[in-house]
């Protein structure tokens, strides 16, 4: 049974999900106002074999992912020009024109590493009127303010109801000596209370109207309010990387117990981040690599072009919350760690069988089963995989044999956790095989057409040699049966 690690109660749960055969799940989805880089590839990796898991158990899941494109501003979420209106501005671009063209590339991005497309993908600014609803129940209960315009979030008066911190760990003692008292915050009452709507300011082009003032939600808002809309006011999963617990999904939390008075989500998941050479990543330190920059090799601090099959293995040879050190060597190293896998893979989908079998088969469905079960396990999976390629290696090599039921077994077995589970397309790693499988289907349709000119079936033998041509290939009759070249 599934196991993970629930971020709130700090322990490896069961996962029993509300609704028996469904799952509901969350996940704080980019801010499109620049290119996906290393530190975006992580959640979505992470999330996407938790859902590819999910799949293989047999539920059904909604899975929500949503796109930010209002509300998430620059230095503070309350403070200052909106990423995607200042963009806008110093481009002369629509708003929506910045936010389509970075959520294209997002998606392409998205699926060179093979993530699956969530099931609904809401944008911010198209959930306005929701946000206002909630923001008018939290105000109805008491624990949000108006002050010139926006609505802060009362954070002092929500902890002396509901434990504001807990998913953190911190308390509000702490929070109030880690949060500076800002100059220019007057009209909020503590500098530790959040926006939930905000008052735009004269030049801010992205704005709605609302009871209180022309303006835009804050940013924590739109999580709170998409998730219970397409997943219920409460639901199974909710996931995000580490770097989001605090503020945001903290007041995530607020929110949702002040507007329903319970939180929304029972088992909170975060994963660990990626380091560079052992520091954060940040345009600051001039180690900020987009994903389109691994795809073809363009930083200083890449040796060599990284293919996105290479940078999901990566990422899948740690657990999702230990940290990631990235370098170009790790890189690599997890390049040629694919390579590996990839040839065992072809190889025993070639295998032959025998009537016995006699190398040593460990049970591989179990033991990967129970690493997956185990708080996705993915490095141990893959370890797995390499002890049970030596199986491969032997047959391959005519040194042992394997039975056509423990080949079908094996192959199946792969088939499920390397493709199905762990989402690596085995393909794109092989271009010998690709071209082999090519060559072979070339092969295939001439050796038709020359059975056919034996029959005298001029119909078909004519048929596959004009459309070959019209596709570009140039095919030749010889003395022994047929040459052919693109
Ligand atoms: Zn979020």
């Amino acid at each position: 049974m599934l196991q993970i690690y629930n971020t709130l109660t700090r322990q490896k749960e069961y996962f029993r999900p509300l609704h028996e055969g469904h799952v509901g799940m969350y996940v704080c989805g980019p801010t499109v106002y620049g290119d996906a880089h290393l530190g975006h590839a992580r959640p979505a990796i992470t999330f996407d074999l938790l859902y590819r898991y999910l799949l293989h158990l047999g539920y059904k899941v909604r899975y929500v992912r949503n796109i930010t494109d209002v509300g998430h501003l620059e230095h503070d979420a309350d403070e200052g020009e909106d990423k995607i209106a200042k963009k806008a501005r110093l481009e002369q671009l629509e708003p929506m024109e910045v936010v389509q063209y970075f959520t294209n590339r997002y998606h392409h991005d998205m699926e060179a590493l093979n993530v699956l497309p969530p099931t609904i993908e809401p944008h911010a600014s198209g959930h306005i009127i929701e946000q206002i609803e909630f923001v008018k129940k939290i105000l109805e209960k008491g624990y949000a303010y108006i002050s010139n315009g926006s609505v802060y979030m009362d954070v002092e008066k929500y902890a002396q109801d509901y434990p504001y911190g807990k998913l953190s760990g911190r308390n509000l003692e702490e929070i109030k000596t880690e949060t500076r008292e800002l100059d220019g915050q007057n009209e909020k009452k503590h500098s530790f209370d959040f926006a939930l709507w905000k008052k735009a300011a004269p030049e801010h082009i992205m704005h709605w109207p609302s009871p209180w003032s022309e303006g835009f939600p804050g940013w924590h808002m739109e999580c709170s309010t998409m998730g219970t809309k397409y997943l219920g006011e409460e639901f199974d999963i909710h996931g995000g990387g580490l770097d989001l617990m605090f503020p945001h999904h903290e007041a995530e939390i607020a929110q949702s117990c002040a507007a329903l008075g319970h939180d929304s989500v029972h088992y909170w998941m975060h994963n660990n981040m990626i380091t560079i050479a052992g520091k954060k990543m940040g345009k600051s330190y001039h180690n900020f690599i987009t994903l389109e920059q691994f795809f073809k090799g363009e930083h200083e601090l890449l040796s060599k072009p990284f293919s996105p099959m290479t940078i999901r293995f990566f990422i899948l040879m740690a657990h999702y919350r230990s940290t990631v050190d990235f370098s170009s060597e790790a890189l690599e190293a997890a390049e040629k760690g694919l390579a590996r896998l990839t040839e065992a893979y072809n190889r025993l989908m070639k295998l032959k069988p025998a009537d016995q079998t006699t190398v040593e088969l460990t049970n591989l469905r179990q033991l990967c089963e129970e690493a997956m079960e185990d708080d996705l396990n993915s490095p141990i999976v893959i370890s797995h995989l390499f002890d049970s390629s030596r199986a491969i290696n032997t047959v391959f090599d005519g040194k042992g044999t394997i039975s056509s039921e423990d080949l079908a077994e094996m192959q199946a077995v792969w088939k499920t956790f390397v493709v199905d589970i762990l989402g690596l397309r085995m393909e794109e790693n092989n271009a010998s095989a690709g071209t082999d499988a090519y060559k072979g289907a070339i092969d295939l349709l001439l050796n038709i057409r020359l059975a056919a000119k034996q029959n005298k079936d001029w119909a078909t033998s004519d048929k596959i040699r004009n459309e070959l041509t019209a596709l570009g290939f140039s095919v030749k009759d010889t003395k022994d049966g047929f040459e052919w070249s693109l």
